[in-house]
């Protein structure tokens, strides 16, 4: 019996073990650069957070 482990990153099933937890190299290598990165720098433009002079 084999237990298919969702990818973290996308949400896929990550069936190759070669990339195991993930689904593909694409998704191991997101969550490489999130460890060397540390922490995703989203921007975020919502309305009223604008500071005009
Ligand atoms: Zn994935």
């Amino acid at each position: 019996m084999t237990t298919t482990i969702p990818c973290p990153i996308c949400g896929k099933p990550a069936e190759d073990p070669k990339y195991k937890p993930f689904c593909c190299g694409r998704c191991a290598d997101v969550d490489l650069h999130r460890w060397l990165g540390g922490v995703y720098r989203i921007e975020t433009n919502e309305p009223g957070e604008e500071t005009e002079q």
